[in-house]
């Protein structure tokens, strides 16, 4: 066996127990760690990293991110930080002085809760959108505000039928559009006419973006879509070398989607290369509080949020049926609690007419009531939250848009990530970026202490929530590495597991809540390669 890469005086911390490991030297070798050292490859040849007691943690992972279609949506002006419409209109007016003539204005991260009470069309925006082509992504990426040109030039000029039941081209009371498109299929309408960025621009943006992944400490991700080119992107990355990150991809099943679609879905599991590999499904039952377009057992404040993604959700039902049979293991988006009490039905009735298999999972869960939330560890289906969505995007005192919807009573069931992980269910972390900033060690201090990224002083959203930092650390080791069904290789620092890992100049575990995303990441490995060095 000849190491090729050994790692001194580390402290080697075990996301489990939450203890350091008693050795101080990590031994890796073929891509996996061989072992504790001591001297494991001095005078071997491998290369031998002092990290002066430094931390050790299984590499961490993203359990719900977008790369590809995140690359592409955040070339356009970034509209994250604007917390009112005059902040929007002004980077808007910015963006549009770049443009040359019949270019189109694209940006990303808008917020609806910088619209104050005014509805978010293009009227409310007002004239820095006048006669060009605007496609803007709100926050959520399940809706886009569009100029009045992009509407012409789309031929979109009254209301729609989608077989996705929430998608919709908003109008006011005289038919005419706002602006306001929800859900993919209306979407769709636009990004169908929209120029889009080359094959080549598209590979760059996705080096750059997984390559500034893995200086924040990432080694892997769940990848919760394969559209458009991006398979092909990863495998064009891997071939360059410049794949740092290791990457499980979800592709959607739409509603209305047959037996061929079916098949087709099942056959290319496991297809990719050494790093990237086709690995479940995405689906989903429902679309976002903000846009009264998730699926509550209640109608929201404005009585939105009523129905189901699929238009028949007993087809959702047969489709989790057929795929947990055929052993691929789902991920269903449901955010509201109707959406999130219809997957869990449905994975229960799968489990009973076919036995144990496939692992499920629910992505999101924003509201759910008490008995839901025991169901989780019942049915093994895994949580997976994106606690930073909670804290950057509502309030603690639900004057933000999300809570206003909902009212108190379930706006208090808020992420509810530490009732999830003591019910005794797996709580996947997540960042679903570009919807929210992508850093681990950022999203797992959301996790801890609940307020808002961009000022800790405000107060924390239902702290009660608050996971642990052992917890939180787990739900980036060894909750993914359950999810993905790996546990005996990958999410611990073992002989015999991946040699992924991350290594922190801090202990996590123990660094305040408030410190923990500005702990500088050491340095990142992923089977034994070196992906992030800064030591
Ligand atoms: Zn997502």
């Amino acid at each position: 066996m000849h190491p090729d890469l050994v790692l001194t005086n580390a402290r080697l911390l075990d996301p489990g127990s939450g203890a350091f490991l008693p050795h101080d030297t990590l031994t890796l070798s073929g891509g996996r760690i061989a072992g504790f050292g001591p001297d494991g490859g001095r005078g071997s040849g491998a290369e031998v990293v002092d990290l002066d007691g430094a931390v050790v943690v299984p590499g961490l992972v993203d359990g719900h991110l977008h790369p590809v279609s995140g690359a592409e949506r955040t070339a356009g002006a970034d509209l994250s930080g604007c917390t009112d419409l005059a902040a929007v209109r002004s980077e808007l007016a910015a963006a549009r002085r770049e443009l040359k003539d019949g270019q189109w204005l694209r940006g990303w991260g808008l917020d609806p809760n910088a619209f104050g009470g005014l509805p978010v069309s293009a009227d409310s925006v007002g004239p820095v959108l006048d006669g060009i082509p605007a496609a803007i992504d709100l926050f959520d990426a399940h809706s886009m505000l569009v100029s009045r040109r992009a509407l012409e030039l789309a031929g979109i000029d009254g209301p729609r039928r989608f077989d996705q039941g929430s998608a919709e081209v908003v109008c006011d009371d005289s038919g005419r559009p706002t602006g306001l498109l929800l859900e993919d299929a209306a979407c769709e309408l636009v990004e169908a006419i929209a120029p889009r960025p080359s094959f080549e621009e598209l590979c760059r943006a996705t080096a750059d973006v997984l390559r500034r992944m893995a200086a924040a400490g990432l080694t892997g991700g769940h990848a919760m879509d394969a559209n458009g080119d991006s398979l092909a992107v990863y495998a064009a990355l891997e071939e360059r070398g410049q794949l740092p990150l290791r990457l499980r991809i979800a592709p959607w099943v739409q509603p209305g989607a047959g037996p061929a679609e079916l098949a087709e879905l099942v056959r290319r599991q496991g297809e990719g290369g050494r790093r990237w590999q086709v690995a479940g499904a995405k689906l989903f039952m429902d679309g976002t509080i903000d846009n009264g377009t998730a699926w509550l057992e209640l109608p929201d404040c404005h009585g939105e949020s009523t129905g189901a993604f699929w238009p028949d959700p007993a087809a959702y039902t047969r489709v989790i049926g057929e795929l947990h049979r055929a052993g691929v293991a789902t991920a269903t988006h449901a955010i509201g609690d109707a959406a999130v009490r219809h997957v869990l039905d449905a994975v229960e009735l799968a489990l009973a007419e076919h036995g144990p298999g496939a692992r499920h999972r629910v992505e999101h869960v924003e509201t759910v009531p008490d008995d839901t939330v025991a169901r989780f560890a019942a049915l093994g289906v895994t949580a997976s939250m994106q606690p930073t969505h909670c804290t950057d995007y509502t309030r603690a005192d639900h004057t933000d848009n999300w809570s206003r919807r909902l009212g108190e009573e379930r706006a208090n069931r808020a992420f509810r990530c530490r009732d999830l992980a003591e019910a005794g269910a797996r709580v996947v972390l997540g960042s679903d970026w570009p919807i929210a900033p992508f850093e681990p060690l950022g999203v797992m201090a959301g996790a801890r202490h609940r307020r808002p990224s961009r000022d800790l002083q405000q107060p924390p959203h239902l702290p009660g929530q608050a996971l642990s930092p052992l917890r939180a650390l787990a739900g980036y080791t060894l909750a993914p590495a359950w999810a993905a069904g790996e546990e005996t290789r990958a999410g611990r620092l073992a002989p015999g597991f991946r040699a992924d890992l991350t290594v922190l100049a801090r202990d996590p575990l123990t660094v305040p809540d408030t410190e923990l995303a500005r702990v500088p990441v050491l340095m990142t490995v992923l089977g034994g390669e070196v992906t992030h060095r800064a030591v």
